[in-house]
């Protein structure tokens, strides 16, 4: 049963039909899908959901398939928990990490956008796809297209971290890496899309693709009881994740699912990529264009598409932009592992770091429910921390003899020596 009717233009709001293009052909601003909010509202409630399987799909009536999903099947529905140790160590009284981080299948929530872009392509009877990618897309869609039997062609700038390059190359996909930051990547990759009729799932599949982020958005709704958190931090590249998790949170308070309270929207990025940050800081939604200089590559998008979209979003909302340095990035990485056992990625470090810094200057309200997004894995970005740990706590290796063991890690001079 279908809910989604068409695409519409989210500025001259043009009316398109559910084909593989994402940009209205009279002003060129994005696509949204359209659902039908009365009918859902009629026919589906929160009860229903709450005995569907735990994946993404048990939102498949507000996601943009006409049939069952191709691939992603066990996508999503990730865990929610309280972090009271890191609460503790940020000052605040209530936060939650939303953990993309063990997403399923490749470890990031890009999982979510291709799941429903690649079983998208399949319906629009695409055999080859692809994307441009700062990692962790490359890593999703290369996985979810060798279980769905596509020929895959991945742009990436050829400088992002080994896991992310092997994390592609191994599903087999045919990875091309370009000299050249991903701006120039993702400028070539949309005219490859518009010569060969491929599906580029962040291209023309995007306004399918983009549909699979809100699904981020009502987990975590669910999740706090069919309650919206307070406030949110959201690491940012292209800005889309951002922008849907307001979709989401808007759609469920339309249909009556969640208290009509708002939720402030704070936007996390790496102060060396910093082009939606500094916009909100500066209260205008025009985006200036940056050449990324960072460790944190997945969010190293120097000409964000959605960007516009996100500062709106962020001051919309009552909430703020914030960066962090690298330097605060791997502190972040390092605070939430050894307060709260998750191992996150660069993206994740950036969130924690911007919580912190927002919570100290008391524009982040520490009495109330903080939730952040935790985008991707730690083990996709060894070394962005390794450097950082080597002299932190690793000595030299000791013999396997007792009082060595007490002389170097205990401080006891041996008494049997
Ligand atoms: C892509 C990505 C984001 C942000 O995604 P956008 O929707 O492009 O803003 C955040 N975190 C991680 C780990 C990502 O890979
Ligand atoms: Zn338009």
């Amino acid at each position: 049963m279908n809910y989604h009717s068409h695409l519409k233009c989210r500025e001259c709001s043009r009316r398109y039909p559910i084909e593989p293009m994402a940009a209205c052909e009279e002003c060129w601003a994005p696509l949204e899908v359209v659902y039908d909010y009365d009918r859902l509202r009629a026919e589906i409630s929160r009860d229903a959901i709450a005995h569907r399987p735990p994946t993404m799909w048990r939102y498949h009536e507000l996601l943009p398939l006409t049939g069952e999903p191709y691939v992603g099947t066990s996508t999503g529905f990730t865990p929610l928990a309280l972090a009271p140790r890191l609460a503790r160590a940020l000052g605040a009284r209530e936060v939650y990490l939303k953990n993309d981080a063990v997403n399923f299948p490749t470890l990031s929530f890009k999982d979510r956008v291709v799941a429903v872009a690649l079983s998208k392509a399949r319906e629009f009877g695409f055999d080859t796809v692809g994307c441009s990618s700062t990692g962790n897309l490359a890593n999703a869609v290369a996985a979810q297209a060798a279980r769905g039997g596509f020929k895959t062609f991945i742009f990436v700038p050829a400088d992002l971290e080994p896991e992310k390059i092997i994390g592609t190359e191994i599903y087999g996909a045919t990875l091309v890496q370009i000299n050249g930051n991903y701006d120039q990547v993702n400028r070539l990759c949309s005219e490859i899309a518009q010569k060969y009729s491929w599906g580029i799932v962040n291209v023309n599949l995007r306004s399918y693709y983009s549909e699979g982020s809100k699904t981020f958005g009502y987990e975590v709704a669910e999740q706090l009881g069919w309650r919206l958190p307070q406030n949110i931090v959201v690491p940012m590249a292209g800005g889309s994740l951002i922008t849907k998790i307001n979709k989401a949170f808007h759609e469920l308070r339309q249909l009556g699912w969640v208290e009509p309270h708002g939720t402030k929207f704070f936007g996390a990025q790496a102060t060396g990529c910093s082009p939606i940050t500094t916009a909100a800081k500066k209260g205008i939604a025009e985006i200036e264009p940056q050449k990324p200089r960072t460790i944190v590559k997945s969010l190293a998008i120097g000409n964000p598409a959605d960007g516009y979209y996100a500062v709106k979003t962020i001051l919309g909302s009552g909430g703020a932009g914030e960066d962090a340095s690298d330097e605060e990035v791997v502190e972040g990485i390092r605070l939430l592992a050894e307060t709260e056992g998750i191992f996150a990625e660069t993206a994740g470090g950036v969130a924690v770091a911007v919580a912190r810094k927002l919570i100290e200057q008391r524009r982040l309200n520490p009495d109330e429910s903080i939730v952040l997004a935790i985008t991707g894995n730690g083990m996709k970005t060894l070394g962005a921390v390794s450097g950082a740990l080597r002299d932190a706590h690793r000595s030299a290796a000791i013999r396997p003899k007792l009082a060595e063991f007490e002389e170097n890690y205990l401080g006891l001079a041996s008494a049997r020596a």
